[in-house]
């Protein structure tokens, strides 16, 4: 697992966020914390037209923190 910190996507509204928010989205919100694997499509709406992939802990200035 790895940490993810405030304003990396693992915590962000666009991440995700095309299909909803599944229970992993929810637990990774919860515990801050994310498998190293995972990648997820980014919706914020100047990355998803290029369907951008990023991990948990990558981030971008769009950050927008999820509820
Ligand atoms: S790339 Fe930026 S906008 Fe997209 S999920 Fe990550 S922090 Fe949010």
């Amino acid at each position: 697992m790895i940490q993810v910190n405030e304003g990396q996507c693992g915590l962000c509204a666009h991440f995700g966020e095309h299909h909803g928010e599944t229970q992993q989205h929810v637990q990774i919100r919860r515990s801050h914390e994310a498998p190293e694997t995972m990648l997820d499509e980014c919706g914020h709406p100047r990355h998803a037209p290029l369907h951008l992939k990023v991990t948990p802990h990558s981030g971008c200035d769009g950050f927008e923190p999820a509820r």
